[in-house]
């Protein structure tokens, strides 16, 4: 999964909530940047291995700290203290809900990584290992993808009040995240078999 995550930010930013929609778009990804880090670290392991799945070539075969259900718990919960802590010392407006929202945003990736994945989430630790496998197939993956975004989109458009213009830079990014998908998807890559240099 990877521009349908946005859809969950889209669709959780109200005019109630005043969650700025940048947070919320650090939100549904945030385990894909403590994930990035962790690679980067050499903490977490990551092959490129080329059809792998028809739709990643990716296989993380060692994310325990980021993308295993536990670990999604405990990160949506540090979002949601984070977010309350800031909001209260910058004194920006933040309803009771506004934390759980953004907790729960955190937690959506991995809901939408369980659909995507295969079978390489763990519950707990690098055990009992979980995953739909939509990836296996590309062209369902990218239309559930885009449909999600689609929705989000939607939603998000009903629930603010905004100018026209800010109307339009928001499609004109949706258009950009789904060029992003179909390249992500669709482009061919010509590498074969390389180890990322994490691993
Ligand atoms: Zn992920």
């Amino acid at each position: 999964m990877f521009v349908g995550h946005y859809s969950v930010a889209f669709a959780a930013k109200s005019e109630k909530n005043k969650i700025p929609l940048w947070v919320l778009f650090i939100a549904v990804q945030f385990l894909d940047y403590i994930w990035a880090t962790l690679v980067l670290l050499g903490i977490e392991k990551l092959r490129v291995i080329k059809g792998f799945t028809a739709g990643s070539m990716l296989d993380s075969y060692f994310h325990p700290y980021s993308h295993s259900l536990i670990a999604a718990v405990v990160w949506s919960c540090v979002g949601a203290f984070v977010y309350k802590t800031v909001c209260s010392r910058v004194r920006y407006p933040c309803i009771r809900s506004a934390a759980l929202i953004v907790g729960l945003a955190v937690f959506s990736h991995w809901i939408l990584d369980l659909v995507a994945h295969p079978r390489d989430l763990a519950i707990y630790d690098n055990t009992l290992k979980v995953g739909f496998g939509l990836w296996n197939y590309r062209n369902p993956e990218f239309a559930l993808e885009i449909a999600l975004l689609g929705i989000g989109m939607v939603f998000y458009l009903a629930q603010n009040i905004m100018p026209t213009i800010r109307k339009g830079a928001v499609i004109t990014f949706g258009v950009a995240l789904t060029i992003v998908q179909i390249g992500d998807t669709y482009v061919p890559r010509n590498r074969e078999n390389r180890e990322s240099a994490a691993n």
